[in-house]
This record gives C-alpha cells, sequence and structure tokens, in this order.
C-alpha cells in the first residue's frame, strides 16, 4: 500500500467547533509524514459545515498549531488551490450542489418530505421493538427526485448487503446490513451534511489516504455505498489509534485536561520536543530510540508500524521529551530565551548576570523555560535578587556547634575579602574544606549565601553570586550569629 504510484495526497480536515487539541494535532502529524515522505501534497481543510457549532477564531488557532509544530500544509484556508479552489467548505457549496443535484438526477438520491416530528416517531418505534432505526425502512414509494434549497435530500442507497472493506491499520474489517441507510447528503438549510461533503472534497482533491480517528469506523460502509454510487474508487482509509487520557481508561478529552498545541507552546514547551513527542502518539519505528529529529521523523515514517490500540498521552513523557530537548540547545539560545522572561521584571544588571550563570544548573533542572521562570518567581531562586532572610539556627550545622560555625564564617569572609578573584576564593574555599570537613564548611557556607537548606551546591553558589556578594553575605551570617548568640548552644 505504501508504494503506490499515485501522488500520494493527504488531507487533516478538522471542524472549526472548539479548541484543536494535541491528540488532533497528532491525526495531522501523521497525514503530514505519510504526504511528505512520499513527496505527495499534504492539505489543511476546514469542514464548517455545521454553523450552530462553530467556534470564533477556531480556525486561526488550527493554523497557529500547525504552525507552532512545523506541519506546513501545501493548501489550506489561507492558501486556495489553483485547481480545486477554496479549501473551507462553506465556500464549497455550489460544488456539493452539483453533486447533489447530479445524484437527485439520476435517481440515487430523494427528497425526505417527513417532519421531524414523524422521523421521531419512526425512531421511537424502533426502539420500542428493540430495531435499529433505519430510515431506508420508511422511504416513500414513490421518490421525489428534484430537490432544491429548503428541503433534506437523502441518499439512496442501491444494495443493502454486508460491507466488507480493508483498513491500512485494523485489516479486514466488515458491517452487517444495518450500517447501510439512506443518509443525509443536503440539509434544508442548504448546507451538506459531513458524511456527504467530505467525500466530494476527497474525490476534488484527489486525497489518496484518509487519516482520522476510529470514532468514523462504524460510517465507513455508509460512505462506500455512496462511492459505489458516484462510481469512484475510495482511497484507503488508514484508522488511528485513539489518544487516550493519561491513566490510559478513556478517550483524552478536554476534561481530562487535554490543552491545545498552543497550550504547550505558552507553557514553554519547544515545538521539537512535542512535536517528537506526538510523532511516537500510536507509533513506533521500534529500537530504543526515542529522540528523532523532524526530518528523520518524516523519513522512517510508516503505516505499518501504527499501533492498532490506543496511545496513553503522559505528559511525565513529554516533560522528558522537553528536558532533552533544552538540553540540546546551544547555551546562548537558552540564555536569550530565558533572559526574554526575566527583562520583563527589571532587575538591576548584578542581578541578570547572576541568573545567567545560574542557567547551566537550572537548565538540568527546569522542564521548560516557563518552568525556570516560574522557580524563580516561587522562590526557589530568589536569593539571586535579594540577600536572602533566614534563622540564624540554621547556620549551624547538626553536627556543628555555634563556636565553630563563628569560626569558619570568619575565615570564609576573611577568604572572599582577601582574594584577587571569584576563582581564587573558590580554590581557597576548597582548602578550608579539605582542612576542617565539609560539613562544618560548606553547611553554613550554603545557608549564608542562599538562606536555604537544599540549594545548588555551595561552589556553585560562590560562582554565581561572585566575591563581592558573597562577602556581604558572610558579613550578614557572622552579624546575626552574635546577634543570636544566646539561641544556640
Ligand atoms: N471534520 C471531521 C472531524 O473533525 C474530520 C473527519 C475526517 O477526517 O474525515 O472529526
Amino acid at each position: 500500500m505504501e508504494n503506490t504510484p499515485t501522488p500520494i495526497v493527504t488531507r487533516f480536515a478538522p471542524s472549526p467547533t472548539g479548541l484543536l487539541h494535541v491528540g488532533a494535532v497528532r491525526t495531522a502529524l501523521f497525514a503530514y509524514f505519510f504526504a511528505r515522505k512520499h513527496k505527495g501534497t499534504f492539505l489543511l481543510r476546514i469542514e464548517d459545515t455545521d454553523k450552530k457549532r462553530e467556534f470564533p477564531g477556531a480556525v486561526q488557532q488550527i493554523i497557529d498549531s500547525l504552525t507552532f509544530l512545523g506541519i506546513d500544509y501545501d493548501f489550506g484556508p489561507d492558501k486556495p488551490s489553483p485547481v480545486f479552489g477554496s479549501l473551507i467548505q462553506s465556500e464549497r457549496l455550489p460544488i456539493y450542489h452539483k453533486y447533489a443535484l447530479e445524484l437527485a438526477e439520476k435517481g440515487l438520491a430523494y427528497v425526505d418530505n417527513y417532519t421531524d416530528e414523524e422521523i421521531e416517531s419512526f425512531r421511537l418505534k424502533a426502539d420500542e421493538e428493540k430495531r435499529p432505526f433505519l430510515f431506508r425502512d420508511h422511504r416513500p414509494e414513490v421518490l421525489n427526485h428534484t430537490w432544491s434549497v429548503g428541503k433534506s435530500l437523502r441518499f439512496k442507497v442501491h444494495e443493502v448487503k454486508k460491507t466488507i472493506w480493508t483498513d491500512a491499520v485494523r485489516g479486514e474489517l466488515e458491517a452487517g446490513e444495518e450500517a447501510l441507510d439512506d443518509f443525509i447528503l443536503m440539509k434544508e438549510d442548504g448546507y451538506p451534511t459531513y458524511n456527504f461533503c467530505h467525500i466530494i472534497d476527497d474525490i476534488e482533491m484527489k486525497v489518496t489516504h484518509v487519516m482520522r480517528g476510529q470514532e468514523f469506523i462504524s460510517s465507513v460502509p455508509k460512505f462506500l455505498s455512496l462511492y459505489a454510487a458516484l462510481e469512484i474508487i475510495p482511497p484507503v482509509f488508514v484508522t488511528l489509534p485513539p489518544v487516550l487520557g493519561e491513566t490510559g481508561g478513556k478517550k483524552l478529552s478536554k476534561r481530562d485536561g487535554a490543552k491545545s498545541a498552543l497550550d504547550y507552546r505558552d507553557a514553554g514547551y519547544l515545538s521539537a520536543a512535542l512535536f517528537n513527542f506526538l510523532a511516537f502518539l500510536g507509533w513506533n519505528p521500534g529500537g530504543e530510540r526515542e529522540i528523532y529529529t523532524q526530518k528523520e521523523l518524516t523519513e522512517i515514517f510508516n503505516l505499518n508500524q501504527i499501533q492498532k490500540s490506543g496511545a496513553r498521552f503522559n505528559p511525565e513523557k513529554l516533560d522528558w521529551y522537553n528536558k532533552e530537548y533544552v538540553r540540546m540547545l546551544p547555551t546562548e539560545v537558552v540564555e536569550t530565551k530565558l533572559l526574554s522572561y526575566f527583562r520583563k521584571e527589571n532587575y538591576p544588571e548584578t542581578v541578570y548576570g547572576r541568573i545567567i550563570r545560574m542557567i547551566p544548573i537550572a537548565r538540568e533542572r527546569a522542564v521548560t523555560f516557563t518552568s525556570y521562570h516560574n522557580d524563580f518567581i516561587m522562590g526557589e531562586y530568589d536569593y539571586l535578587i535579594n540577600a536572602p532572610n533566614y534563622d540564624s539556627v540554621s547556620l549551624v550545622w547538626k553536627k556543628g556547634t555555634l563556636e565553630k560555625t563563628k569560626i569558619i564564617l570568619d575565615s570564609l569572609l576573611t577568604i572572599a575579602k582577601s582574594s584577587l578573584d571569584d576563582a581564587e576564593v573558590l580554590e581557597k574555599t576548597k582548602e578550608l574544606a579539605v582542612k576542617d570537613g565539609n560539613g562544618d564548611v560548606l553547611w553554613p557556607l550554603r545557608v549564608a549565601l542562599s538562606g536555604k537548606e537544599k540549594s545548588p551546591d555551595p561552589y556553585t553558589l560562590l560562582h554565581v553570586l561572585g566575591k563581592t556578594e558573597t562577602a556581604l553575605r558572610l558579613t550578614n551570617a557572622i552579624n546575626s550569629l552574635t546577634n543570636a548568640d544566646n539561641v544556640v548552644n
């Protein structure tokens, strides 16, 4: 199926009825991979024929999401095709009308004259009799094939039989006769149904592979009956596995906190990390390797390795990807990005110097740039801005004494004041720790510099804060111990 000689055309066809969540973007990604791998065409089609459910701003959000991830489309709502025109369904109504009228003329579709109440009563009766409701059981004896807006137009299913078809992922599938019915092609308001217009568009746009979620499988027999009536060979159906919530039980939904791709962008996730993560949601090239560039993924993607079963959306895995990608970024890029968050704060230049010197340590810890910034504003790194406040008792190491702590702090202050530069402070401090013991030296130093019992290691703090600030904070520590002399034994 992958070596078909026809130029490959795939499409992502979202309905702009809400915010596009990452599960849906995964569908776009797979369709994109397949088209790009085969040097084919990838389309972004907006399926907006349900005007009542339209969500303002959704189309732009779809475009922005794909753009953020680098999923570029050849034709889309903002890029009409010179061959088949607009990719916004509401702008293609004359095309659907033309097909609808042709089907009606050929006797393959008919006007539905029933009222909503009548149809509802048929449905209720079927429910009472515990049989599936099928409109074709109520098909009028004499059919009206002259359709115009204001009435619904129904497809007249011509051969009611068991349907067997092949799905590129699920293999051979089948459905009984009850899957076929006289479904609505055109609604009273002159808009087509999804069931009708997506098929017309797939035909007009020469789509070769239809990739979408499993919720469409039960409708495939209907789609196939329409393809047969139109005497068109259907495209290859590629059913993608559902993206499941974190617990793996059910489909990821907005209720589980499914976010849009743009939420991840705004939370500081890198597009390459999200891209790599999404590629593995329901597809796997085999082997241990997990980090692939966008180009590599496009080259190795194939339909055979798409899984049938649901793919769990694991936010921790996404965090892992993001950390890996942040780690791979050149230092200058990380600095520029991070500083763009901090610049809004208007700190003195000395503080920016400390923030920059802390980056190599912080980037190992932070999941995203935003989380580094958040750590900062939540107080994790507030000692970089101001000298810390702490209880002087905490300067004394658990195995140390007040006397010893004072002596150590005095020695540290002397080192800080007498050394020529930061490197010398560092070297002499290390010597002191060897002589007097790591615990006795490094514990009070850490607390004096950061006010915390847990922080990056004290040598890093020395390097980040520099000689002058270190001397100042050691002086503060000595003063606070002198004032609290009688508190500790
Ligand atoms: N508009 C449909 C949806 O958003 C697209 C289904 C399809 O790809 O055919 O679910």
